[in-house]
């Protein structure tokens, strides 16, 4: 292990010290300010809290509801306002380096827009599955549930792998299908705390799978190549 924090302790937090960086994903430190702005006459120019209201007793409080945190390892800021990011727009991590394109998209996707819209994040964070599991399994039957999908890919997967499709199977589901499941499903894409975990637990199956199915192979298949008895054969069948 590495020795982070939980997954839930590295997100980004409002005046947290440390936090995972939406730019560039590391858990790095962050420096927090009052956002300014400059304010300029001709003789002078000075920095002063940023105004939005005309009403002279909201401008205080506005000013104090906007912040920056800029990281300390890429030096991108992140804006913040009333206590929630609203840049850069995304919520969970990064699509793995060996992410099909036409899934990345998606994947992209369902981080911009989780910032907006838990639901409709958690909602594309399924759809962004879904694609997956049917570009690693080109045989699947179409229309096939993500069920039947689940237990298609459970042979090739790790049994940890298999049980988080399983939770995502049925969280995922009240994401999306509001009409036919409403209650707790569509509250845990809604809520707060678990939210964002079901999003991002989504996700990292996402790059889990990739990780499992396309990478690993990928990785042995290039060793195997430089082995006396890859280089007489060319090809890892055993
Ligand atoms: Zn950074």
């Amino acid at each position: 292990m590495t020795g982070l924090p939980p997954l839930e302790e590295r997100r980004p937090q409002f005046r947290a010290s440390k936090f995972t960086c939406p730019h560039c994903q590391m858990y790095t430190p962050h420096e927090w300010s009052t956002l300014r702005r400059i304010k300029a006459s001709r003789t002078s120019r000075e920095s002063v809290p940023l105004e939005g209201d005309n009403t002279r007793m909201a401008v205080a409080s506005y000013a104090e509801a906007w912040w920056t945190s800029v990281c300390a390892s890429c030096e991108q800021p992140s804006v913040w306002r009333h206590e929630r990011m609203l840049y850069p727009l995304r919520l969970g991590g990064a699509a793995h380096e060996d992410m099909p394109t036409e899934v990345r998209e998606l994947f992209e996707e369902a981080t911009a827009v989780a910032a907006v819209s838990r639901r409709a994040g958690a909602a594309m964070a399924r759809t962004t599955l879904e694609r997956l599991i049917k570009v690693l399994d080109p045989s699947a039957p179409s229309g096939a549930t993500l069920a039947v999908l689940n237990d298609r890919l459970r042979p090739r997967i790790s049994a940890t792998l298999g049980q988080r499709l399983d939770i995502v199977r049925v969280a995922g589901n009240g994401a999306v299908h509001v009409d036919q499941a409403p209650g707790d499903l569509v509250v845990l894409a809604l809520d707060d705390a678990s939210g964002p975990q079901l999003l991002e637990l989504m996700l990292a199956t996402a790059n889990d799978l990739v990780d499992e199915l396309i990478s690993r192979p990928k990785l042995t298949s290039t060793l195997w190549d430089k082995t006396p008895a890859g280089r007489a054969s060319t090809s890892p069948a055993s």
